[in-house]
């Protein structure tokens, strides 16, 4: 394993933000020449001096704001094979957590194992999207896991978990509720064999019916979505930012009622789900910085770095939001990103 101490980890939070950690693990994945590599480098990581001070597991960091120094131990997981199988019903992917998520949704679709193709162009690890329980596009990441490899960093054991255990809801898991307790090391996603295309979300309907595909083969979904996102959102390399900053907010019926009575256009989702965009553009907020922290002219949902931002400037900016979210429609805003 690889070890820095006091480490810059602004190469390692697509937000950029320029914070040192008191030291960074990097533990190497398998290879053929040496199958438990891995293994022996979470065990030195267990009996190590590492985790006796705070400790996060990270991936690409495409959803953390780091708002001061970490003073404690970054971990970062090596594996990142992946093995395909089959049982005659569905096809399989066993991929290490370090695998990217876009990695696997392009293997995905050259293989024809379908259903994760909406979740293309998502930055970050697959390990972490186990975390977030990432969605986008009227499919959330659950959908396809069967089961997960994960170490109890408490205990040491190393354990399988059955999707049904992983407490999966809107952007949660077992691994987000129980933070620092797990360390992800592969992940194993069931897909169709029959190809059944996800495309009633509304924005993904409107553009394939703009470009007059009628019936739009598994590609055709992975490129149009791709081309949706990097439309309307920071590219990484060169704005920084963590995606969405705020979940959609669900609300109670009387609540979402009260909202569509007075503001007929607000789009409402089933189960009384807000736009967390539309109520920050309808505050004000879209395009305004605060600082050297800025909302994304094209999605409000998105909070990005305007050059040099600090993480106390983004949580500022996101307190400021969320004051005046809940002063004009009585809806508290809860962030998606994690703030370190
Ligand atoms: C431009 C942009 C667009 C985005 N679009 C979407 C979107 O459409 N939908 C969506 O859901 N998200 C989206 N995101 C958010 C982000 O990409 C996802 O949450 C992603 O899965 C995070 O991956 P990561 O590797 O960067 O994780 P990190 O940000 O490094 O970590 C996220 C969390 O997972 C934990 N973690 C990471 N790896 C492991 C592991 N191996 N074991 C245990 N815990 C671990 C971390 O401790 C942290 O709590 C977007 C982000 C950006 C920047």
């Amino acid at each position: 394993m690889e070890i820095h101490e006091n480490y810059s980890l602004k190469g390692l939070n697509t937000f950029g933000i320029d914070v040192k950690a008191r030291r960074v693990v990097c533990l190497e994945g398998s290879t053929k020449e040496d199958p438990l590599r891995f293994r022996h480098d979470v065990d030195a990581l267990l009996k190590g001096e590492y985790l006796k001070l705070s400790y996060l597991v990270i991936g690409e960091g495409s959803n953390i704001v780091f708002t001061k120094d970490y003073e404690g131990t970054i971990v970062k997981v090596g594996e990142r094979g992946v093995r395909g199988d089959d049982d005659g019903r569905y096809s399989y992917l066993t991929v290490g957590a370090r695998m990217l998520t876009d990695e696997v949704v392009r293997i995905s679709v050259e293989n024809r194992y379908y259903g994760m193709e909406n979740l293309s162009a998502i930055p970050g690890e697959i390990g972490a999207a186990v975390v977030q329980n990432v969605g986008a596009y009227g499919v959330e990441l659950k959908d396809l896991v069967e089961t997960v490899e994960a170490v109890d960093l408490q205990s040491g054991r190393w354990c399988t978990l059955k999707a049904g255990d992983c407490a999966f809801g809107y952007r949660m898991s077992l691994f987000k509720q129980q933070a620092g307790r797990w360390l992800i090391w592969q992940v194993k996603l069931r897909f169709n064999k029959t190809y059944a295309p996800i495309v009633t979300y509304k924005a993904l309907a409107d553009e394939l019916q703009r470009r007059g595909i009628g019936s739009a083969s598994q590609q055709q979904v992975r490129d149009v979505i791709t081309e949706l996102r990097w439309s309307k959102l920071p590219r990484p390399e060169e704005h920084g930012s963590a995606g969405s900053f705020f979940k959609n907010p669900v609300v109670e019926e009387a609540v979402a009622q009260r909202l569509k009575e007075a503001y007929p256009d607000m789009p409402l989702y089933p189960g009384n789900k807000l736009s967390a965009g539309w109520l920050i553009d309808r505050a004000g907020w879209k395009g305004r910085t605060l600082g050297a922290a800025g909302v994304w002219p094209k999605q409000a949902l998105v909070l990005y770095n305007t050059g040099s931002c600090t993480g106390a400037e983004v949580v500022a900016l996101a307190r400021a939001i969320q004051q005046d979210v809940e002063q004009k429609f009585g809806v508290r805003l809860e962030p998606e990103a994690i703030i370190v």
